[in-house]
Order: C-alpha cells, then sequence, then structure tokens
C-alpha cells in the first residue's frame, strides 16, 4: 500500500482505539500474503568483542566492564546441528564488528560446514556488520542467504548524535554497506531502534519511507532500551511508549510491505513478557530464538534487562512455541522461510 508521510506519522500517532483497527487491518494483511506461518532463525551469538563504539550499545568497544568472549568453531557447528536437528529452517549469526582477514576467513570457513552438516537445508542470515564489498561477495557465495545491518535511524543528524564522529561510523558508509549486500544479491535486512533520545514520529515515518525505497526484503524493529554503559541521554519515552510506537511501527510497515519478512524482536520481550507475540499478531512473522551457548548469554548484553534464559534448549523451545501456538500461529518447521518479497523479485527478473 502507497503511503505518504503524513498518513504514516498519523498511523504512529494513532490513540488506543485507532491502534487497535490498524492492528486488525495489519493483522488481515499478515495473513493475506504471508499466512498464519512463523519462521524461526535460531539466533547465535558468536562474539561480543567489536571494533566499534556506537554509543547506545552495550558491547561497544569502550564497555570496559564487558567480559569477551568469541565461541569456538565447534561450538558454532554444535549450535547450527542443534538448530537443524530441531528443524529450525534457518540460523542468524550475529556479532560485534571485527573486520580482520582471519575473521573473514574463519566465517566463510563456517558457512560452508554449516551448509555441510544440513546437506544445503539450513537458512543462514548474517548479522556481522559492515564489511568489505568483497567479504559480503563471499561469504554470499559460501552460502548465506541474508544478511541484516541496522540503519538504526535513517536521519542523518541523529545517526551522528548516537555514534562517535569518525570514519568507523560513517552514516554515509552504512548507506553504501546496504548497496554493496543487494548488489551481492543477499536478501536485505535493516532496521532501525525506537525511542532514541531527540528521535520524533516524523523520523520513524521517514525510516519508513526509507525501507520502502531501499526496497528491503526483511525488517528487524526494536525499542531501545538503556544500559550501564550506554553514552545516550535517557529516553524521552517511557517504556510503555516505546513499545506501543514499536508495535504501530511494525504494523505500519506491514500495510505498505506485504511480503516482506518482518522479526518480533527481543527487545520488546524485554519490555513485555508477551511482546514477541503481540509482534507477531500486528504483522511480524519471524522470531529469533536464542541458541547461543547458555554460559556466555550473559556477555551478550546489548541493553539491560535482556531477557537471559539459563534454561536448557529443549525447555526454552517447548514454552516458546507453545506460546506461539497459543497466539495462534504455526510454526513453519524445517522451512528456511525466506523472504517472498525478494522471491518475486527473483521471478520478475527471470521471465
Ligand atoms: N555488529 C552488528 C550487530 C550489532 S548488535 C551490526 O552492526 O549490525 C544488533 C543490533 O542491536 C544493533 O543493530 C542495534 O540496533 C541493537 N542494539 C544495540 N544496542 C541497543 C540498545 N541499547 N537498545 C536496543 N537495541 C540495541
Amino acid at each position: 500500500m502507497g503511503m505518504n508521510r503524513s498518513e504514516i506519522v498519523a498511523l504512529l500517532r494513532s490513540d488506543e482505539q485507532h491502534s487497535e483497527k490498524l492492528f486488525e487491518l495489519s493483522g488481515a494483511i499478515r495473513q493475506q500474503h504471508i499466512g498464519n506461518v512463523v519462521h524461526l532463525r535460531g539466533l547465535i551469538e558468536l562474539s561480543n568483542v567489536c571494533a566499534k563504539d556506537c554509543l547506545y550499545c552495550g558491547i561497544r568497544k569502550g564497555a570496559e566492564g564487558v567480559d569477551r568472549y568469541n565461541l569456538t568453531d565447534e561450538q558454532v557447528i554444535q549450535a547450527a546441528k542443534y538448530a537443524y536437528e530441531n528443524r529450525y529452517g534457518s540460523i542468524a549469526i550475529q556479532s560485534g564488528e571485527l573486520t580482520t582477514a582471519s575473521n573473514a576467513n574463519r566465517i566463510e570457513d563456517l558457512l560452508h560446514q554449516i551448509k555441510s552438516i544440513s546437506n544445503g537445508e539450513l537458512g543462514v542470515t548474517l548479522s556481522l556488520g559492515e564489511q568489505p564489498f568483497e567479504v559480503y561477495q563471499r561469504w554470499r557465495e559460501a552460502g548465506a542467504d541474508r544478511y541484516l545491518l541496522r540503519i538504526e535511524t535513517s536521519n542523518k543528524d541523529l545517526y551522528r548524535a548516537i555514534h562517535p564522529s569518525d570514519n568507523l561510523h560513517s552514516f554515509d558508509r552504512r548507506i553504501e554497506a546496504l548497496h554493496n549486500l543487494k548488489e551481492c544479491g543477499y536478501q536485505l535486512g535493516t532496521g532501525v531502534m525506537i525511542g532514541l533520545y531527540g528521535q520524533t514520529i516524523d523520523m520513524l515515518a521517514d525510516d519508513l519511507l526509507f525501507f520502502k525505497e531501499m526496497d528491503i526484503d526483511m525488517c528487524g524493529m526494536g525499542a531501545y532500551l538503556e544500559n550501564k554503559y550506554s553514552l545516550l541521554q535517557a529516553s524521552e519515552y517511557t517504556l510503555q511508549q516505546r513499545f506501543d510506537l514499536t508495535l504501530k511501527m511494525v504494523a505500519t510497515l506491514r500495510l505498505m510491505m506485504p511480503n516482506i519478512n518482518i522479526a518480533a524482536t527481543t527487545s520488546l520481550q524485554a519490555i513485555d513478557p508477551l511482546g514477541r507475540e503481540k509482534a507477531l499478531r500486528v504483522g511480524a512473522n519471524v522470531i529469533m530464538p536464542n541458541i547461543t551457548p547458555t554460559s556466555v548469554r550473559k556477555n551478550y548484553k546489548l541493553y539491560d534487562n535482556k531477557p537471559i534464559s539459563e534454561d536448557c534448549l529443549d525447555i526454552q523451545d517447548r514454552s516458546l512455541f507453545e506460546r506461539i501456538n497459543d497466539a495462534g500461529f504455526e510454526i513453519g518447521f524445517s522451512q528456511q522461510g525466506n523472504s517472498k518479497h525478494y522471491g518475486d523479485k527473483q521471478t520478475k527478473k527471470n521471465k
């Protein structure tokens, strides 16, 4: 559905009664274009070692109290096997940002191994930050299907306010990275944080227009949440406001881009234990259960109050899957759950 800025702003500002109507519509559009299915990506938090110092992030380089880890290859393959055997269909590998040649080689090698242990069946999303074009290309050739790189905010001034001002944290370079990923043929995902200090509803409307303009295939949006290493001013939005705004962003994006993949993100669960299920109801269709080895989970703390389950994976899975079913959805076991939007574009190209 084409919408202009003022229409989007009106939806994002809608009161409780009107947002219920929005949610009904976005939920129906999701059913119509995606169906009742929820796809899983087993999330592997590969390492919290990071070369960047994004002011909002709990694992930024300057966060001195953080206990740094890097999973072994064996741990990563073990987690991928777990996902494959439990019919997750896809995994997502996320990490702090490392741009060394040895890291690029390592990821390439892991991708080959993951594809091989799963007979090529496990879908792989990478979320490993900004990398040289040639590295994106190699990882794509080694089997990565999708890449998630959040723009964080599409407003250049706000972007500057939440990052150090140097070449490593340049808005233009991040935009360029998104274009490079698309050129390499990835299903392209981006997203923003919601409720940053200084972020207005107009800026959030522009974020949605940016996604449309970039013609993205997937999106992950989450509430900004404070952490003890954050150098940002505290949010002007209450947690409840950030939560409500995030749901409205998901719902509005679903109206604008009916067949993309939208994640129900963990930051919503951090505010409300049923936050992810609520996001599914208003239009999200992907969930990323954490399958990182439990011993290091406490160290990948992007924000305070991040839900960290110490349960063994089977128990964690069972309760999550039950809750998804209880919310009226079916889980797409053993399906990669690729972006329909991407699929349609490929079909058109090949005609
Ligand atoms: N290094 C990778 C992955 C980073 S962490 C990259 O740059 O893409 C993944 C996401 O966590 C970030 O893109 C950011 O949107 C989110 N995040 C970081 N700090 C956060 C905070 N304090 N509150 C909410 N989300 C946060």
